[in-house]
């Protein structure tokens, strides 16, 4: 529920094939308009980097106003954007259907569109955003990809800054060889029809970074699955689309829409649910794809039968009960909410999920871990990410909790890192061990169920 007002937020179509979408000087007089609007009201000062670059903007201009700013620094508000929704969904109560009709990170979203198509490419996030083709690549040759994007590789990781903007201290994600989606075609589920669940059917999109970068996320979600009796298939036709999202690549993201409903589709007439295992996917899955197509039947009707996994396991434990086995998880779970779970407007399912884990203590971390995607490994943005993300990784590491979970694995990757640099600002023998890893939830789950060594997302 957001913040002072009773009303769910309603978001409008986005008019992306309209050509005054991308007329600048119309983008600009909508930012004049909104950017006014949050001058008065300033209540996410301290969300993102966004707002705190408006605000500084007006506060030091000569007349303390929007209108002593330059229009060429709205482009430094934009940038900062990392499109979370935390402002739209949670905290502003000026959102449609309220008069005002303010859509802040739509907003943004158009500025960076239509600078795409006045021909402003940033190629180095061009490329570090093609998550299929560099994770093909990748996983033919893991080892290299992985020895090359090692923190402590001096040489690779400072040509990666140089030539990529990538900076030479963000974690960046490994890659495997074998994907979920081979993993998942060598050992297929098989369905217990006297556990709980017996009846339901799931195809699993893989996602690209559950596919390539942490199949351990997918194949815990299938333990977990199959141990409840669901009969489970797996499905990877190509990424959402959310990188592309964030650079304003808005027909290239419809067009992953229109093929990613045209090869799960099927599933569903055959009677199967579908679940994303990352919630940036099922966001773009249930809420932006059919903003972007408000008129595509099939991307309609794949929305309406997604689910966020752990809305679903959720959904399981409520309407048939969870299948038994579950044991305590000793030293009890941090769990960071992740903007885009919360954007889902579905209440925070993986803190629901865990606490059924009995004798378990569970921590909730609703606060932005910072990282925003591709947005927080880059140079200029990554110290920026940490700040942000300081007070998720300072309550994660004073509470001690042995597990340190989030269901988004670059947030979770992004919150340790943050807790490394607390603990070296610590006086020496007082520093305690930062954990070595995230999990997902599900992964969590699949561990309390004895299914299983969960391998979580690594430094
Ligand atoms: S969408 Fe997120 S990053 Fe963008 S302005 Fe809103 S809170 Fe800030
Ligand atoms: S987005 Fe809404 S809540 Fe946030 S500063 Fe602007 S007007 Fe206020």
């Amino acid at each position: 529920m957001r913040e002072g007002s009773l009303d769910a937020p309603v978001r409008h179509p986005i008019n992306w094939n309209d050509p005054d979408f991308y007329d600048m000087d119309k983008i600009l007089a909508e930012m004049d308009r909104v950017f006014d609007i949050c001058h008065g009201c300033r209540r996410c000062f301290n969300l993102c980097d966004s707002f705190p670059v408006l605000f500084d903007l007006i506060d030091e201009s000569e007349s303390g106003e929007l209108d002593g700013v330059d229009k060429a620094d709205y482009k430094k508000v934009a940038d900062a954007c990392t499109l979370c929704d935390m402002c739209f969904m949670v905290s502003c109560p000026y959102v449609p259907p309220h008069e005002f009709d303010l859509d802040f990170p739509h907003l943004m979203l158009r500025y960076r569109a239509a600078e795409r198509k006045a021909g402003h490419n940033d190629v180095a996030t061009d490329q570090l955003t093609r998550t299929d083709r560099n994770g093909r690549l990748a996983s033919m040759a893991p080892g290299l990809a992985n020895w090359a994007s090692d923190l402590d590789n001096g040489l690779t990781r400072g040509l990666l800054e140089s030539v990529a903007r990538v900076d030479r201290q963000a974690a960046l994600p490994k890659y495997y060889g074998k994907t979920f989606e081979r993993r998942a075609k060598a050992n297929p589920a098989a369905r217990d029809a006297k556990a709980p669940a017996a009846g339901r059917k799931v195809v699993l999109y893989a996602t690209c970074f559950a596919n390539y970068n942490n199949p351990n996320i997918g194949e815990a979600t299938l333990a977990v699955l199959a141990r409840n009796g669901v009969e489970v298939e797996v499905a990877y036709p190509q990424c959402c689309g959310m990188p592309q999202f964030e650079q304003g690549k808005l027909d290239e993201v419809a067009e992953a829409a229109r093929n990613i409903a045209k090869a799960l589709l099927p599933y569903v007439d055959r009677g199967y649910d579908v679940v994303a295992l990352v919630p940036s996917c099922a966001l773009m899955m249930k809420f932006e794809w059919p903003l972007l197509l408000p008129d595509d039947a099939e991307v309609k009707r794949l929305a309406q039968a997604t689910f966020d996994v752990t809305e679903y396991v959720v959904d399981i434990a409520q309407k048939e009960g969870l299948a038994e086995g579950l044991r305590p998880l000793e030293g009890g779970v941090a769990v960071h909410i992740a903007c885009h779970a919360r954007a889902q407007n579905m209440g925070n399912k993986a803190r629901e999920m865990l606490k059924l884990i009995p004798d378990t203590p569970v921590k909730q971390l609703p606060r932005c871990s910072g990282h925003g995607g591709s947005w927080g490994v880059l140079k200029g943005n990554f110290e920026t990410a940490l700040k942000i993300g300081k007070p998720v990784a300072r309550d994660v590491y004073k509470a001690e909790h042995k597990y340190v979970s989030s269901e988004c694995p670059l947030a979770g990757m992004h919150i340790l890192q943050g807790m490394e640099r607390i603990a070296a600002d610590q006086p020496e023998g007082e520093r305690k061990p930062v954990p070595s890893q995230s999990y997902h939830p599900i992964e969590l789950l699949a561990m309390a169920y004895g299914l299983g060594p969960a391998g979580g997302a690594s430094r």
